[in-house]
């Protein structure tokens, strides 16, 4: 069995795997780095040579997982791609999404490689991802309930908990069995409900390690951190104050969206104009379309219907008038500069009154990271193309990862206690804490923290 690590450095990137296990060769995931440009931005797609690759696995349809698919598709072009049918709806939204965004940074950043694909290319490219049930074998040839055959690979997909459609992946051969995490929560958020994982011996788990540098907080439930969320609300509401929580267009929106409704009905608060950013209401029609047919907690909440956010796009973000007692709940999370949450924040970071409320996950470097860490009093430039701001806005910070914490990643690693264990998706400081953790607790298990572009032999 081999394995490439083909994220291009330790970090949460272009998340992507290359495996060949009973000489079939896999990429898991083809990820866009969602910060960097260019070519910092794809895969080590490289790494793979001219090896004929014969099928691509996704995961779930965020940026970092599916953003070079038809990359990868044009490269490897003999490749059959699956994925699960929530991902192929979502995936779909985000690539045409992701050809606006490079046709704009062509011009704006002067990256000529840009777009790197197009919208016919993402129209012919889905028209070939095969859709896949949860919990359901299939060939990698793409029949279900495959034969066991000699050296015949099959794949299973496992609710993994994290946005809608996102899966674990089981691979097994007749005498192997690969499981790979994707992004996972084994707890349940608002909508989502905890990943259920296979409970059967794996050989190789592959696991993603997002919050690996940071420990639980003490005494932290999901109820406690939402009645804190719902006083903060309540108190910038009160004041009069426009609050901005900066969210993933998939998954946190939804969750967030879900966690007003939710406020608003048990009284909590006040009924309070909402908006959201126009991808966001796509990715949100897609939960509200699929309440019956995922799994997932507050089926009957339509979002559009019973939240009814407004929209804001490019333009009105820009010169909608800010007026106090509005919650705008806006992407991206990490606040990268010309994504609305961005240009949004440096409307009001200035002012004293309003507030930003941090949910999530968001990378040191970024502008999210950067205005998280440096406070109120600090200065920050949020757009390295404009003049710094001092922060004057009131700024607060809530924990509802989507991401497994990482006391819940080892406890499941403990309970399968694999041979051996790849870590991956993570930060160089969570993947150190996690392989030095791991190392203790399962002396058993060989646990590598895979080099970006080396070949390993498992
Ligand atoms: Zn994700
Ligand atoms: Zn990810």
């Amino acid at each position: 069995m081999k394995f490439i690590n083909l994220t291009r450095h330790t970090e949460i990137g272009a998340n992507s795997y290359y495996l060949e296990i009973e000489r079939h060769r896999l990429v898991l995931d083809c990820g866009m780095h969602p910060k960097n440009t260019g070519d910092d931005a794809l895969p080590l797609f490289k790494a793979i040579a001219d090896r004929d690759v014969e099928a691509v696995l996704i995961s779930h349809a965020h940026q970092d997982h599916i953003g070079t698919l038809p990359l990868a598709m044009r490269r490897f072009s003999g490749a059959r791609v699956f994925m699960t049918e929530a991902t192929a709806e979502i995936g779909s939204v985000l690539l045409h999404n992701s050809v606006n965004v490079m046709t704009r940074q062509r011009e704006e950043i002067g990256e000529l490689s840009y777009p790197l694909f197009t919208h016919r290319e993402t129209d012919r490219s889905s028209e070939r991802w095969r859709r896949c049930p949860l919990r359901q074998q299939m060939s990698i040839a793409g029949e279900r309930a495959p034969r066991r055959e000699k050296h015949a690979l099959a794949f299973e997909f496992f609710d993994a908990g994290h946005v809608l459609g996102s899966t674990g992946i089981m691979l097994r051969t007749e005498g192997r069995t690969v499981f790979y995490t994707g992004d996972v929560n084994f707890d349940d958020q608002t909508i989502m409900e905890a990943a259920v994982f296979p409970e059967e011996k794996i050989d190789v788990l592959i696991m993603e390690c997002t919050r690996g540098d940071h420990p639980k907080p003490e005494g932290w439930t999901r109820a406690n951190e939402e009645r804190r969320f719902s006083e903060a609300l309540g108190a910038a509401l009160e004041r009069d104050a426009c609050v901005l929580i900066p969210v993933f267009a998939l998954g946190k929106t939804q969750e967030i969206l879900a966690m007003l409704y939710k406020f608003r009905r048990q009284r909590l608060l006040p009924e309070f104009p909402i908006y959201i950013g126009g991808l966001s209401s796509k990715f949100t029609d897609i939960y509200d379309r699929r309440t019956h047919t995922t799994r997932r907690q507050m089926p009957r909440l339509k979002l559009m219907r019973d939240v009814a956010p407004y929209i804001l796009n490019d333009e009105t973000v820009r010169d909608t008038p800010v007026r106090g007692g509005r919650v705008y709940v806006l992407s991206s999370g990490m606040m990268i500069p010309k994504t609305l949450s961005n240009v949004f924040a440096r409307r009001i970071i200035e002012n004293p009154i309003h507030s930003i409320f941090f949910v999530g996950y968001a990378n040191p470097e970024s502008p999210a990271g950067l205005l998280r860490d440096a406070g109120i009093g600090g200065e920050v430039a949020l757009d390295p193309n404009k003049a710094r701001q001092q922060i004057r806005c009131n700024i607060e910070q809530f924990q509802f990862s989507a991401h497994a914490t990482r006391e819940s990643l080892i406890h499941q690693a403990a309970k399968i206690s694999p041979n051996k264990i790849l870590l991956v998706h993570g930060d160089p400081p969570a993947v150190e804490w996690m392989r030095d953790t791991l190392s203790n607790k399962l002396p058993g298990s060989e646990i590598i923290v895979p080099t970006p572009g080396a070949e390993l032999e498992l």
